[in-house]
């Protein structure tokens, strides 16, 4: 169960919707799935970074298109590890958007994630955010939905 506030949601919900048509992305910091910082980053993927990964590529990779893929900088990461440590807080799940798609994992979402994290995906349609769903890896790497709680 992940855990957030009304104002947490609203911040997701913004970022989300300003980023649109392109996803956004960013990190969530807390406790024990409680979060208690949102982080957004910059979505900084380019067609080099699913390059190694020709499965990965996005199914028109000329478009080099932030509509249906996204990438944090390690160098984003670690500042928001860095900033996290002075708060007592840690990395505990990463967010993204879908936009024109279901709140669901993609293959590559699968792919990049660490299994310590939770997965947050916002849908967007037209602008409005229409559901967001949590999601973790199980022991054979499989997402999992997990509930989201929100409490203020
Ligand atoms: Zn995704």
């Amino acid at each position: 169960m992940l855990s957030l506030t009304p104002s947490q949601i609203e911040q997701l919900i913004t970022q989300a919707q300003t980023c649109y048509p392109e996803e956004c992305c960013g990190l969530l910091l807390g406790h024990n799935k409680t979060v208690r910082e949102i982080w957004p980053t910059e979505n900084t993927w380019t067609l080099e970074f699913s390059q190694g990964m020709p499965e990965l590529l996005p199914p028109n990779p000329q478009a080099q298109s932030r509509h249906d893929r996204f990438a944090i900088a390690p160098t984003a990461i670690l500042k928001a590890q860095k900033y996290a440590r002075t708060q007592d807080l840690a990395i505990i799940g990463i967010y993204h958007s879908h936009p024109d798609h279901p709140a669901i994992p993609s293959e590559y979402d699968r792919v990049i994630a660490w299994d310590i994290y939770s997965y947050l995906i916002l849908s967007v349609e037209n602008q409005q955010v229409t559901t967001y769903r949590s999601w973790q890896l199980d022991g054979d790497r499989q997402f999992q939905e997990e509930p989201i709680q929100i409490n203020s």
